[in-house]
């Protein structure tokens, strides 16, 4: 009887970019000295994906679903319920959940600083004063508030008959707060509309006058004294990797967002002392923490997040420094410690985010797939140009689960 085999999937994301001009026309990847993500590259099959369609940028909660074998374009209702999974917020197929962020405003309603600061310590404090409120125009609804990092917090409407159509209250700069408007005609979406406006109104009624507000008003910090919501979402409508599969999956992913989409797609997220969403993340516990997973689950989710925030912020360096000293010290120590006759080793990136830009693109990403029957093709270094000339050639993302799927022997034949 042959042993089981099983995968670990890795996402860097917004690892993919475009020439940039200072490395003398190479790409932060081509650029960087990475020995075991080449070194995988040489033995694996490699390609390029289109993370949605070509052209189309992603979102990473998108773009993940996509990874993970779903088409976003039946699945995804908003980004909010994926964020309230990955806080760990109880949230239903009916909730519609919301980010948000603690603001302040002035008497006349405009927006002084959209962050209240940033640096919010009385978070969770502030967040409790507003949460289990139960709307007076429509009773059956309770709002639920969970206060995440820094000045933002996850907001979840519980009740029936609500929708994620509605517009956002957060004008995205400073100016004035806008009221939240339905953004199709259906009786849901009034409903909703009507109790995200209600709810900012009683935000600013108990935040105004909150002691712990008062106190930061003494202290020359900005009062956070309303709620802004955005990004309105339900969960996604999709059955679990499991019950497609039959996988048993885990994820190591700090980014709420993505470990959002990992638990919709019925993962089991697993906490890493050090592993953060940040630079400083510890891809050595996460690889170590990995491997000891590999004996439970079929497969394993990696998540490093840092490639794509030094991406956003244009910090070539920073980018390179995530690729070289996180990402390839990941790839290096999982290449040294498994068992390639029985595991399969992933890698991708969830979009392209070029330094130039700053901005997620539609560019493909390179992929590398290595593993016991691959076709390994003459790619020897992991890049967007090398990895376009391999064997997988380019594909839609979506179709990299049944690849993995059918290495697994869990695919089941088409036709007699
Ligand atoms: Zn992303
Ligand atoms: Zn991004």
């Amino acid at each position: 009887m042959t042993e089981k085999k099983n995968v670990v999937f890795i996402v860097v994301d917004g690892l993919a970019d475009r020439p940039v001009s200072s490395l003398g026309g190479l790409t932060p990847l081509e650029a960087a000295s990475k020995p075991g993500i080449d070194k995988l590259a040489e033995i694996g099959i490699c390609g390029i994906l289109d993370i949605i369609s070509p052209g189309v940028p992603p979102g990473s909660d998108v773009a993940h679903l996509s990874l993970f074998g779903y088409d976003p374009y039946v699945v995804y209702r908003g980004r909010g319920g994926l964020e309230a999974l990955g806080a760990g917020m109880n949230i239903g197929v009916d909730d519609v959940a919301f980010r948000a962020n603690f603001a302040s405003v002035g008497e006349d309603m405009k927006i002084l600083d959209r962050r209240a600061g940033r640096f919010l310590p009385e978070g969770d404090k502030l967040a409790d004063s507003l949460n289990g409120y139960r709307s007076k125009l429509f009773p059956d609804v309770e709002v639920i508030v969970k206060h995440t990092t820094e000045h933002r917090c996850v907001v979840v409407l519980k009740g029936p008959g609500l929708s994620h159509m509605v517009s956002d209250t957060d004008p995205h700069r400073e100016g004035n707060l806008i009221q939240a408007t339905p953004l199709d005609s259906t009786p849901e979406s009034k409903k909703t509309a009507s109790v995200v406006n209600e709810f900012t109104q009683y935000s600013y009624d108990v935040l105004r006058d909150h002691p712990l507000n008062v106190e930061r008003e003494k202290k020359g910090l900005p009062p956070a004294n309303i709620l802004l919501l955005r990004g309105a979402g339900r969960l996604p409508c999709m059955p679990s990797l499991r019950e497609l599969y039959g996988l048993k999956a885990a994820c190591i992913a700090a980014n709420a967002l993505v470990r959002g989409v990992c638990k919709a797609a019925g993962m089991d997220a697993i906490e890493v002392k050090g592993v953060t969403g940040s630079f400083d993340t510890d891809t050595n516990s996460m690889g170590r923490a990995a491997l000891k997973l590999l004996s439970e689950y079929d497969l394993v989710f990696l998540h490093i997040k840092g490639t794509d925030s030094a991406s956003h912020d244009g910090d070539l360096e920073k980018k390179i420094f995530m690729i070289e000293e996180k990402a390839d010290k990941l790839v290096s120590l999982l290449l040294d410690s498994i068992d390639l006759d029985r595991t399969y080793l992933v890698l991708t990136a969830d979009h392209t985010t070029p330094v130039s830009v700053k901005d997620h693109t539609g560019d493909p990403v390179p992929v590398v797939i290595a593993g016991p029957g691959v076709r390994s093709d003459d790619v020897k270094r992991f890049s967007e140009r090398d990895c376009a000339k391999g064997g997988l050639g380019r594909i839609q993302a979506r179709f990299l689960m049944p690849i993995l799927i059918d290495y697994l022997g869990l695919s089941k034949k088409y036709g007699a």
